[in-house]
């Protein structure tokens, strides 16, 4: 989003070239005489975006640029200032598009970025390296294309998805109830499962209740855009997902941010901010999902009791790995049960499941379940995912070394990287690990040269993350063997050494 003294700036461009009329038409079929108004607005917008100032292109590549950048910013599209700065970059005149437009969204500038880089990858003879198909259960091994994998790509941290029991009691599941809720909840899709659920994460994590949503993401933008609203203020950091950042937009409270782990840069921006807003919502992650962090907690509740405002941590990849017997950041802290005000996790990590869930005091989860759009206007869990993610909650309760596992496993992962020279991200016993390259080419190519030599190592590109920090990611599971990480990691720093050689 512009910051707003900017779209105060543009607040001319209402009143633009269409004599006072909005001019939605695309940049091709605007006229010569609007090129004051042009002018005028590439100050402002190079003001916000200074990439563009770099570049060397055309003026009609220019101008491109910034309706590209307005398009991004001003109509709300999703991607953030940074990362649609960084897309305009990679803009090019419809010309040379290498497909004929045929779609309703040709002229839309993120979606011809998307196609010049899909062109850029193809003409370097690689395969897109997204939304290819696996055969089977996601473990250490796989196999895609025919090929035998040792994968890095799943976030079946404990290898729950896929065990006997799990299966089992989703396939019960569905004979009793069948494959869906057919329902909202609030009417008539509550099945007993769902309840039962709800009371297992509540007495797991140590709250009063729990709720579950369909859907991890689901849960973020729903809960955090009804928990607050225009006087109030969330704040989150840099590494924060982006359901924490939608469901913060659209709350239409006060959005602030600080550097992730950065907390006298939390504090000072609280000191000088709290008069301003009504509820605060500090949202942090358990353990970051791209890079890694682990939260400090201890850090976390100090700031937020010391400014009065409430904490929401999202525990997507630290429930079940994180803390002794998996519970999480706060068993990992040594922390009380109400140090975080609203726990929040998925159930398609470490539970084995799709969905997600909130826990904590009796009241948060009463209000959540009856006014939260996004319970009452979807349909209820399915029976099977309900199923799998108790039957995967039972596991772990009953076999806490699976989670001491994973964290040795991490712990391995990092000596043996650091014994190849590779430095990567994370704590020592996070279950994430990015190996930064630096240049979305470099990642992509290095995942297809790893997938050639028998590993399954997802490549992070922008939007995900900024051009500047594309990376392999490796999500660690406890079914990883030392053997696999041994063989995995001297490969992978003789591709990358290959890579920038041949790059220099
Ligand atoms: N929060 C975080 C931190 C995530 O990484 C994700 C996605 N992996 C989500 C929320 C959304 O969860 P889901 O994919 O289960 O919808």
């Amino acid at each position: 989003m512009l910051r707003p003294p900017v779209r105060e700036r543009l607040a001319f461009r209402e009143a633009g070239p269409g004599q006072g009329r909005r001019d939605h038409r695309p940049t091709a079929a605007r006229t010569g005489r609007e090129t004051s108004w042009f002018t005028k607005t590439f100050k402002v917008v190079a003001d916000e975006f200074p990439v563009i100032l770099q570049c060397n292109q055309t003026q009609a590549v220019y101008i491109r640029l910034i309706f590209g950048a307005m398009e991004e910013s001003i109509e709300g599209a999703v991607m953030t200032t940074q990362f649609a700065a960084a897309e305009q970059t990679a803009l090019v005149p419809e010309s040379e598009l290498p497909e004929p437009r045929k779609s309703i969204v040709d002229d839309f500038a993120g979606y011809r970025a998307l196609r010049r880089r899909i062109a850029d990858v193809q003409g370097n003879g690689q395969e897109v390296p997204f939304f290819q198909p696996r055969d089977g259960v996601s473990h250490s091994v796989i196999r895609r294309q025919e090929k035998s994998l040792i994968s890095y790509s799943g976030y079946n941290y404990l290898g729950l998805s896929g065990h006997p029991a799990v299966t089992a009691a989703a396939k019960n599941a569905i004979d009793k109830y069948g494959t869906s809720a057919s329902a909202s909840r609030i009417v008539a899709g509550e099945i007993e499962l769902h309840g039962e659920l709800e009371q297992k994460l509540a007495n797991f994590l140590g709250t009063e209740d729990a709720l579950v949503f369909i859907s991890g993401y689901l849960t973020n933008v729903s809960v955090i855009s009804h928990l607050l609203a225009r006087p109030d203020a969330v704040i989150y950091d840099s590494g924060a997902h982006n359901s924490i950042i939608t469901g913060a937009r659209l709350s239409g409270a006060k959005v602030f941010t600080y550097p992730n782990g950065d907390w006298d840069a939390l504090d000072k921006l609280l000191t000088e901010n709290r008069a301003s807003f009504r509820r605060g919502l500090i949202v942090a992650e358990g353990v970051y999902s791209m890079d890694g962090q682990i939260l400090d907690l201890k850090r976390a509740v100090e700031i937020k009791r010391k400014h009065d405002v409430l904490l929401m941590v999202d525990e997507a990849h630290s429930l079940g790995n994180v803390g002794a017997t998996g519970r999480g950041v706060r068993e990992a802290s040594g922390l009380s049960a109400d140090s975080i005000d609203v726990y929040m996790g998925t159930l398609s990590k470490t539970p084995a499941s799709s969905g997600g869930y909130i826990a904590g005091d009796r009241g948060l989860i009463e209000y959540m379940r009856f006014l939260c759009p996004g319970l009452i206007f979807s349909v209820g869990l399915s029976p099977a995912d309900t199923a799998a993610a108790m039957a995967a909650l039972d596991i772990l309760e009953r076999e806490p070394h699976r989670p001491r596992r994973l964290r040795e496993r991490a712990r391995y992962f990092r000596k043996v990287a650091r014994d190849n020279g590779l430095t990567v991200f994370g704590d020592e016993e996070s279950p994430v690990a990015s190996l930064i390259v630096g240049d979305d080419k470099l990642a992509m190519l290095l995942s297809q040269r790893l997938f050639d030599r028998g590993f399954d190592i997802q490549p992070i590109v922008r939007p995900a993350v900024s051009a500047s920090t594309a990376r392999l990611r490796f999500f660690l599971t406890a079914n990883h063997t030392e053997e696999q990480i041994g063989e995995t990691l001297p490969i992978v720093a003789q591709e990358l050494e290959k890579l920038r050689r041949s790059a220099e």
